[in-house]
């Protein structure tokens, strides 16, 4: 009989944000998969848990999963930690989980502590819908396409960050954000958990020396479509409106997208074969 795969969250920094279950799960499969096998030592030592630990880490998850996978098929249970938080977000999982799926494999997940939502609950900002973008991407076109999504995105949004980077990510937010209410959730649950609340000039001036680990949190754009007299008119009429302004395909596409607060294709594929 096949074993099963537990997804165990992990604390982000206090030891005592590990759940009961987590322990006991911890204590009862036959081997741990961690992203970072001496730092998940540390974390059984504390809790005097002993058992067989292998590496399976965002380099290794395709090369691994293979033999993971065929570990549980033997009937052996296999528990996934990533280094803090948890599995498959920013970190390994979601390459196991799926493979499970094709094998007929029960994943199991084991709720406990995310860096994202902890964040998110304490920022302010609006937590009924929100956005997970998780890393922004190094690569120069990728990455200018997703400040694009940010500039455009209504719903509040969650960006991780490495401290050393977030000087650059912050300039490159300045230039998209406008006055749209930013907060820098830093060492949650740890002696220095912050939470720094401002405009993104607000933020720059105070991120300088920052250190530790770091979200950064955007409010949705602010227009909404209610509040937009322009958002009265028809879609056609609406278009006329920039028309008359002189303005291009392109840029009044954008524009009615901006004012309606939703992504530019939506209002493109309307007037695909229109004009
Ligand atoms: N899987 C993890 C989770 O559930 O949140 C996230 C792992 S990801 C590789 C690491 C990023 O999460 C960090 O760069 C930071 O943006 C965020 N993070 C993790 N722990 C944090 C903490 N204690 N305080 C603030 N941000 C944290």
């Amino acid at each position: 009989m096949n074993g099963k795969i537990y997804l165990i969250a992990t604390p982000i920094g206090n030891l005592e944000d590990i759940t009961l279950r987590a322990l006991r799960i911890l204590k009862e499969v036959d081997l741990i998969a961690a992203e970072d096998t001496r730092n998940t030592l540390k974390l059984l030592n504390h809790f005097e848990i002993s058992k067989p630990l292998i590496s399976y880490h965002r380099h290794n998850e395709e090369i691994k999963v293979d033999n993971l996978i065929e570990k549980v098929k033997q009937g052996q249970s296999i528990a996934v930690v990533s280094d803090a938080g948890t599995p498959g977000i920013s970190d390994p999982g979601e390459v196991i989980v799926k493979e499970a799926i094709k094998n007929n494999i029960e994943v199991i997940p084991i709720p406990g502590a995310c860096a994202a939502i902890n964040a998110l609950i304490a920022s302010g900002l609006d937590t009924t819908e929100f956005v997970f973008f998780g890393f922004l991407p190094l690569n120069k076109k990728l990455r200018k396409e997703k400040l694009e999504e940010i500039k455009n995105e209504n719903k509040t949004l969650i960006i991780y960050e490495a401290p050393h980077k977030l000087n650059n990510t912050l300039q490159d937010l300045k230039q998209i954000v406008e006055n749209r209410k930013i907060v820098l959730a830093r060492e949650l649950t740890k002696i220095h958990e912050e939470f720094i609340r401002g405009n993104i000039d607000d933020i720059i001036s105070k991120s300088d020396s920052l250190k530790g680990e770091m979200i950064i949190l955007i409010e949705g754009t602010i227009k909404k479509e209610s509040e937009n007299p322009l958002n009265e008119l028809t879609l056609d009429e609406h278009y006329e409106f920039y028309k008359k302004q002189g303005l291009d395909k392109k840029d009044i596409i954008k524009n009615i997208a901006k004012d309606k607060g939703v992504n530019k294709n939506e209002i493109y594929m309307h007037f695909i074969n229109k004009k």
